[in-house]
């Protein structure tokens, strides 16, 4: 599997950790661990859970699958060796890949995700029902756990079994990331971050998470796992002081060639005022614009995104929006001044924000949309596809 690759951190990386597969048919959970090489954490955190499951050879149905995500870069233990391999499941890579092409000279992370997709496409293609999907990731800074979701009824059913933080509208910041690819073939996708990247208690979150995702994704009988209670108390304790949902609200993209320099120790979920200085580049001091709560700041070497805030939301607007859903009322936004289809795509709207002056991505959001741009006086969203109910 690893393709005449050293592989300096030890011999026990391997690219499929387990797969346990029950003989009464059922759902798939596929989780992936270290897609960014520095995380080692959810690798780790899968090697325990498929230990247990064996040894107490417990019965399931469907299966649950648990990969490796850059066995290369985890070996090295960076965050990837030439490209975030977290960024590139683009469609037009993917389908290259799958009809098994490559780029040309390609590079490690060419490589990497060739070979996960192509696991990933075992995996999903011999499960014998729903698939659900868990992204572990870890922080370069201190602070809890907390979940990133596109915002489907779907994915919002399956975050809420696993009791942290669900963050909405940063997935859509991200473009090309695997969950994002996994959720645009029908399947529900959750990204869990456990905490910071060498914290021992990040693994115990992440296994913690996987447990409960097998309970709720109904593989395994809560009674076959004792733990249960005591993996809510974990997250719910390292969860504590932070709402319960809560949406991105402000973002700073950062250039390598910017120099940019994160303020010392300042832990996700912090409370950050408007004005407050956050961070320096080579234009200097960087301060917020909104007063909101850290998200992802950046401590390591590695990454484009300096940090983000996000503000809670009452889950009140959760019930409001998956009514409005329901009733697709998605259908007539065309009908609102400023709003028009593309010709080419129902799905996709543009909206002309000199005309359109109320809260523009909080409606649409609300409708169940994503938001794909914001340049030139326009905004462009798109439906979310698979927001389907499965109750
Ligand atoms: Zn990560």
């Amino acid at each position: 599997m690893a393709s005449g690759v050293e592989l300096e951190r030890g011999l026990d990386l391997t690219r499929v950790i387990g797969a346990y597969r029950g003989e009464a048919a059922g759902p798939s959970l596929v989780c992936v661990g270290s897609i960014h090489g520095n995380e080692p954490s959810g690798a780790d955190a899968l090697k325990r859970v498929f230990e247990t499951l064996e040894a107490r050879g417990l019965t399931v149905r469907g299966e649950v699958v648990g990969l490796t995500g850059n066995l290369r870069a985890l070996s090295k233990g960076v965050r990837f060796l030439a490209k975030d391999l977290n960024r590139h499941w683009t469609p037009a890579r993917v389908a290259m890949m799958s009809a098994g092409r490559m780029p040309t000279d390609p590079d490690s992370e060419d490589v990497e995700q060739s070979e996960l997709l192509g696991v990933l496409t075992d995996a999903f293609g011999r499960a014998r029902g729903d698939v659900s999907f868990l992204d572990l990731h870890t922080t370069s800074a201190l602070g809890g756990p907390f979940l990133v979701i596109g915002d489907t009824l779907r994915n919002r059913r399956f975050a809420m079994g696993i009791p942290a933080p669900i963050i909405l509208g940063l997935e859509e910041r991200l473009g090309g990331t695997l969950p994002e690819y996994v959720n645009g073939l029908g399947h529900v996708t959750v990204g869990f971050e456990a905490g910071q990247h060498d914290d021992p208690r990040s693994v115990d979150i992440h296994e913690a998470g996987v447990w409960l995702a097998m309970v709720n994704a109904g593989i395994i009988d809560e009674a076959d796992v004792p733990e249960a209670g005591a993996y809510r108390s974990l997250i719910t304790e390292a969860s504590k002081g932070v709402p319960r949902v809560l949406e991105l609200s402000h973002h700073h993209r950062i250039k390598q060639s910017d120099g940019f320099r994160m303020a010392p120790e300042i832990p996700n979920f912090s409370v950050i005022r408007s004005g407050q200085r956050l961070a320096t580049d080579k234009r200097g001091d960087i301060t917020s614009p909104v007063t909101g709560l850290l998200l992802l700041p950046l401590y390591q070497g590695q990454g484009n995104d300096g940090y983000f805030l996000a503000r809670g939301i009452n889950p009140f607007w959760l019930t409001v929006s998956s009514w409005l859903r329901r009733m697709r009322l998605d259908r007539f936004v065309h009908w609102l001044p400023g709003v028009r289809r593309r010709v080419d795509d129902f799905n996709t709207v543009e909206v002309d924000d000199h005309v359109a002056r109320w809260l523009v991505v909080q409606v649409f959001h609300l409708l169940g949309f994503r938001q794909l741009s914001h340049r030139e006086g326009q905004w462009v969203f798109a439906r979310r596809e698979h927001d389907d109910f499965v109750s």
